[in-house]
């Protein structure tokens, strides 16, 4: 059993982790910069599509399905409704993007998505959805009614193998760095290649239009209960907060060539945030110095993190091997 783990980071991620923990009997502290959740996770589409995400990389497949397979029941044992939908994806593009793809055209697609401008696409029935702007805080609820701690307001200014400091005080235990995009410029993790890509998203008000996700070329539409989510942007363009006129045009332009109809829908909101980018956009989880790392999930968060929070707590705690495929060491010049 290891001692009290000290968490850097409370967006999804870090929550899940801690959740995960605490109900394996773990002391767990979270340390978060700013509030839980209010980074990434909160301003997430909420896709839950490991097959469209694979890139065809098989260990990614199949570790995405695996976190997808334990999704509804992770959800369940939150006790809030998360809005987690088996909602389907569709994929309006000309290659299909998964083995297990249908393509459907004429009637049968009119019929799965009357709106859709598309005359072909590809259909996956078991991909789903969750409503990111509730998933973080019953997280985080879920967690500390399991006993972990949340520390908000608190940036962590150095992590080693033994603890670390924030707010001029040393906190001795276990770290686990789950800082998001902010991984890299965590003082005491080096050379993790974790970068900032901005992502612009808009919402409209729901018009019936599409009942399942809905890819194209470039963009994507996510149906909610209430508002349809249009995104999103890919930006290098550090740490700059906010939308751009550019980037909003890009992310409406590509949401009406899928979906014609939505351009008499009322915007809602327009928002930006930053998804923990890693240079082939697996997640990045394992030690790093002698300090478990949890970063990188790039695109996949919201649909990795439970499987994340499950896999880094038996490596914590029963030392099972992390996935290959998520190693820190694929970019280390021996790696
Ligand atoms: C526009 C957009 C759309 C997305 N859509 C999807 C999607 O549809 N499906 C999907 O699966 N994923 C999606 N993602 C990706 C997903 O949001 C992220 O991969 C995921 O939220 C990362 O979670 P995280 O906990 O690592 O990061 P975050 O939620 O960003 O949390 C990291 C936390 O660490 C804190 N922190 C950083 N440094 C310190 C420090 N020194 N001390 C203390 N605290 C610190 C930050 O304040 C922050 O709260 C999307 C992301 C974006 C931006």
């Amino acid at each position: 059993m290891t001692k009290n783990v000290v968490i850097v980071g409370g967006g999804l991620v870090g929550s899940a982790l801690a959740l995960e923990l605490a109900r394996r009997g773990v002391p767990v502290t979270v340390l978060e910069k700013a509030v839980p959740g209010a980074e990434a996770s909160s301003a997430a589409a909420g896709i839950l599509a490991p097959r469209v995400e694979a890139h065809g990389h098989p260990e990614q497949r199949a570790l995405g399905l695996e976190a997808l397979a334990g999704w509804q029941e992770w959800a369940a044992s939150l006790g809030d409704d998360v809005g987690f939908a088996r909602c389907g994806v569709l994929v309006a593009r000309d290659e299909s993007p998964d083995p297990d793809a249908e393509l459907l055209e004429g009637r049968a697609l009119a019929e799965r998505a009357p709106g859709l401008g598309a005359e072909r696409a590809w259909w996956i029935a078991e991909e789903g959805v969750v409503d990111t702007r509730v998933l973080v805080s019953a997280v985080h609820a879920a967690a500390a009614r399991a006993g972990a701690v949340f520390r908000s307001g608190l940036t962590v200014e150095s992590v080693d193998a033994g603890g670390v400091v924030a707010g001029g005080a040393r906190l001795a235990g276990t770290p686990v760095v789950c800082a998001g995009a902010w991984t890299s410029v965590v003082p005491g993790i080096a050379n993790l290649p974790v970068s900032p890509v901005r992502g612009q998203l808009v919402a409209v008000g729901a018009t019936g239009a599409v009942r399942s996700v809905v890819f194209g070329p470039a963009g994507y539409l996510v149906p909610r209960r209430d508002e349809t989510v249009l995104g999103a942007t890919m930006e290098n363009v550090g740490f700059a907060r906010g939308t751009t006129a550019q980037g909003l045009r890009d992310v409406l332009d590509a949401a009406l060539r899928l979906c014609p109809s939505l351009g008499a829908a009322p915007v809602l909101r327009q928002w930006s945030s930053f998804r923990p980018g890693s240079p082939d956009g697996r997640p990045i989880i394992g030690e790093v110095g002698g300090v478990m790392v949890a970063s990188g999930h790039s695109r996949n968060g919201i649909l990795l993190a439970p499987l994340t929070a499950s896999r880094v707590a038996d490596a914590l705690l029963a030392r099972r091997p992390l996935p290959p495929a998520w190693s820190p060491a694929r970019f280390s010049p021996a790696g």
